[in-house]
């Protein structure tokens, strides 16, 4: 088997611009992927309907970050995609986040300003100063009625578990607009990749000196790699150390079944994404690719989306009991000699995709600060 400088498990984010970066000064770097595409969650893909459609679930890039812009950019041209969401609760479609708009739609409110935004929150939030879990951040945010209309039952089809068994952390941070804003994020660039994300990657990756294997699973083929100068891990964390199992439990994922339909007509639904905050139907929401960069089509595909345990891990439960775990299985991994855990599975934390460009790219840096200097800059 030859020699190789890098050997990535992995061809998303993190496993990508690793690779981009080492083949930049000169590194022969293999990538082994167990699926049969490059772009790990952010595959896309042109469907039976002429559409572009995400393979696992609608990738919004919005970042804040002038440094992850840039390297993106060196890759491929980006349109601006400014995203909106709209919930159906009861017999209503009102904005997400919470905005003024929603406010007024689900209490017949009639608010007109910023000023009596505020105080419309500040007459139903619950006074919990320092909350304990999921359900008490919430009440402190909006209170009980939003709480049970857009949050409580959402949450359960999402982690099956009620706010109330999740950390506080995982609610805290819920945007409430006191305006009219009706976009999903607020940051600055907000952007979608003018021929999709699986091109972008091609792009990144097409190196003469990187090398992908598809439909292999590193751990059916480890004891054939085992001569690398350094290792980067992207996959489950606790699937690296599966062999000590009998020792660490195994940390809980969430996992999610796209079902797709296509629907003889133009349009199905008035926006890209519509979420189903309630317990009538059991997903959480409904994509509609055929909206992103207006495209054209003679009929539509739609994506039901079904939160569930079983199945390709991605999200990581945070709670204190996985937490615990993670930590236990943080500390094998640092005593590994040339081996990196990178990633959103790997460190067991929901990234998206602006804080997984970030970290890989930092990581680089962190390691190669001595070669800086030679490698083909992204800022
Ligand atoms: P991944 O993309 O998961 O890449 C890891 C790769 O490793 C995969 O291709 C996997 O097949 C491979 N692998 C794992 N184990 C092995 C093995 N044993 N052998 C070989 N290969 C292996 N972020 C946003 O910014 N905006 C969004 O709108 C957004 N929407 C999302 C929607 C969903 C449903 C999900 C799940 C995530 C979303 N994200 C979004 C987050 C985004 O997908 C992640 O930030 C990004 O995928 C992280 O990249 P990564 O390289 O860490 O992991």
């Amino acid at each position: 088997m030859k020699d190789i400088d890098i050997l990535i498990i992995g061809a998303g984010i993190s496993g990508s611009v690793l690779a981009e970066r080492y083949a930049n000064i000169g590194k022969k770097v293999l990538i082994i992927e167990k699926r049969n595409h490059i772009a790990g969650n952010c595959y896309d893909y042109i469907d039976e309907n002429g559409i572009l459609v995400s393979k696992y679930g609608a990738h919004l890039f919005h970042t804040n970050e002038e440094s992850v812009w840039k390297y993106v950019n060196q890759f491929s041209e980006w349109y601006p995609w400014e995203h909106k969401v709209v919930a159906r609760v009861d017999t209503k479609t009102v904005p997400i986040p919470v905005n003024i708009t929603t406010v007024n739609e689900l209490f017949d409110a009639k608010i007109t300003n910023e000023e009596e935004m505020k105080e419309w929150l500040e007459k139903h939030r619950s006074p919990i100063a320092t909350p304990s879990n999921g359900e008490e951040a919430v009440l402190s945010r909006v209170g009980p009625h939003l709480y049970e209309k857009m949050f409580k039952h959402y949450t359960k089809k999402q982690w099956d578990k009620y706010p109330s068994e999740l950390d506080a952390s995982v609610l805290e941070r819920i945007p409430v607009r006191t305006n009219y804003d009706d976009r999903y994020f607020s940051d600055v660039y907000q952007a979608l990749p003018k021929g999709g994300y699986t091109q972008l990657f091609e792009n990144i990756l097409n190196h003469p000196n990187i090398e992908v294997l598809l439909e292999t699973d590193y751990f059916d083929v480890k004891d054939d790699f085992t001569n690398y100068g350094k290792l980067f891990y992207t996959g489950p964390v606790d699937r690296f150390f599966a062999f000590k199992h009998s020792l660490l439990e195994k940390l809980e994922y969430r996992s999610i079944n796209f079902v797709s339909e296509t629907i003889d007509a133009e349009f199905y639904q008035e926006n890209s994404v519509v979420n189903y905050p309630g317990m009538e139907v059991d997903f959480t929401r409904i994509i509609e690719y055929k909206h992103f960069g207006n495209q054209k089509s003679e009929k539509t595909t739609i994506v039901k989306e079904f939160t569930v345990d079983e199945g390709e891990p991605y999200y990581p439960v945070p709670n204190p009991r996985n937490q615990e775990i993670y930590t236990k299985y943080k500390a094998e991994a640092d005593q590994l000699v040339d081996v990196y855990f990178v990633g959103r599975l790997a460190n067991y934390k929901y990234f998206n995709m602006d804080q997984a460009f970030k970290n890989a790219f930092d990581l680089f840096d962190a390691l190669e600060k001595t070669t800086k200097s030679t490698y083909k800059t992204a800022v």
